[in-house]
């Protein structure tokens, strides 16, 4: 796999762009901070009207305008709102007025992939995908490195999409650190199939799991706590420091003998086959399919399950401790 990095990109490019950002929130705010700082001086927000991100972005210093007003403006749109809104505001705001041979970027595959929207024939469309959050995208940047992005391209009609990705991977910081070839399929299945198995779905659950198990047999959830919670930033830390063997000898043998005698027992066969039942439910388009009737019924399950997560015991054992002690 071929890694590019600042001297592969040409940082010229993604200045002479007008840029449009949609949306201010986890990525947009970010990426509108970073490409700002490396030198994009024709850079707006854009935002539905009455939308709450506008003040933060004003108070910024950008200037603010309607989805439509920006596709009419802008070299480059970039759409870092909802994945489950992006085919709509497309259709509705986007499409009849993207100027023509303007770029449409992405930092995740899903509309593209599953065929949500379907760019007009002489767009670019390529996809710049920070490999974790805007806070780190941002904090990074500051400290001079970056996070690792992954790009593709989708549809290059001008013959520059290519190095268009690149200088805006570099801009947000990427070139620093390294930015991998990818295709928005890859990008999209790995990221939907990462979010359920391993990160959001399968980490949280552990942890609950752990903590009810300890409380259930009467320990003090503060010690729970502890034990199930606080320690897993320290390994994944460690995890992200020096890969899964080597951090064994950071811990002691009575915890490297204890992973021995525990870890199959919880990720079983069965948990290996339920994962590449996921896998196939992202790479058949049920789970999208899912995601787009509940965002469209006003998104019941996301609610519910958001409720269920803030009455979990471990929230109240959480904010004792943060009163106990100095922890964040
Ligand atoms: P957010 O949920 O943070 O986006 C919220 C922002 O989008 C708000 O400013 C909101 O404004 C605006 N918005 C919502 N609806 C619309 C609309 N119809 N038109 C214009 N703006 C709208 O999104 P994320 O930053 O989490 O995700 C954006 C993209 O980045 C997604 O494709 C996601 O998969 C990808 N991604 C996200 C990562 C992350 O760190 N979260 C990591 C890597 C990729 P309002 O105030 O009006 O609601
Ligand atoms: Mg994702």
């Amino acid at each position: 796999m071929r890694v590019y990095f600042e001297a592969d990109a040409d940082p010229g490019l993604i200045r002479t762009r007008k840029i449009a950002i949609l949306g201010y929130g986890n990525q947009g705010r970010p990426q509108a901070l970073n490409l700002r700082d490396s030198g994009v001086e024709e850079l707006r927000i854009a935002l539905r009207p009455g939308s709450a991100g506008a003040e933060r972005a004003r108070a910024d210093g950008f200037d603010v305008m309607t989805p439509d007003a920006a596709a009419g403006w802008a070299d480059v749109v970039v759409m870092l709102f909802p994945d489950e809104e992006q085919a709509r505001v497309y259709r509705e705001e986007l499409a009849p007025n993207l100027r023509p041979g303007a770029a449409l970027a992405f930092a995740h595959g899903l509309a593209i992939r599953f065929a949500l929207i379907e760019p007009r024939p002489d767009l670019d469309v390529f996809l710049v995908a920070p490999k974790g959050p805007g806070t780190a995208l941002r904090e990074e940047y500051l400290k001079d490195g970056g996070l690792i992005s992954l790009f593709a391209v989708h549809k290059d009609s001008t013959g520059s999409a290519r190095a268009l990705a690149l200088s805006y991977a570099a801009a947000l910081g990427s070139g620093r650190v390294g930015t991998l070839e990818t295709s928005f399929a890859e990008e999209c299945e790995a990221d939907l199939f990462n979010e359920q198995a391993v990160l959001w779905g399968a980490i949280p659950e552990l942890i609950h799991a752990g903590f009810d198990t300890l409380v259930e047999a009467g320990f003090s959830p503060e010690v729970a706590y502890l034990e199930c919670l606080t320690e897993v930033k320290l390994i994944a830390d460690l995890i992200h420091a020096r890969g899964i063997a080597d951090m064994r000898e950071a811990i002691s043998n009575t915890a490297e003998f204890g992973a021995l005698k525990g870890g199959d027992r919880i990720i079983t066969a069965d948990t290996r086959t339920e994962m590449r039942r996921i896998l196939r439910e992202v790479r058949n388009g049920s789970f999208v399919k899912d995601l787009i009737a509940d965002a469209e019924a006003g998104y019941p399950l996301l609610k519910a399950s958001r409720a269920v997560a803030a009455a979990h015991p471990i929230e109240a054992a959480r904010a004792r401790l943060r009163d106990l002690t100095k922890q964040p």
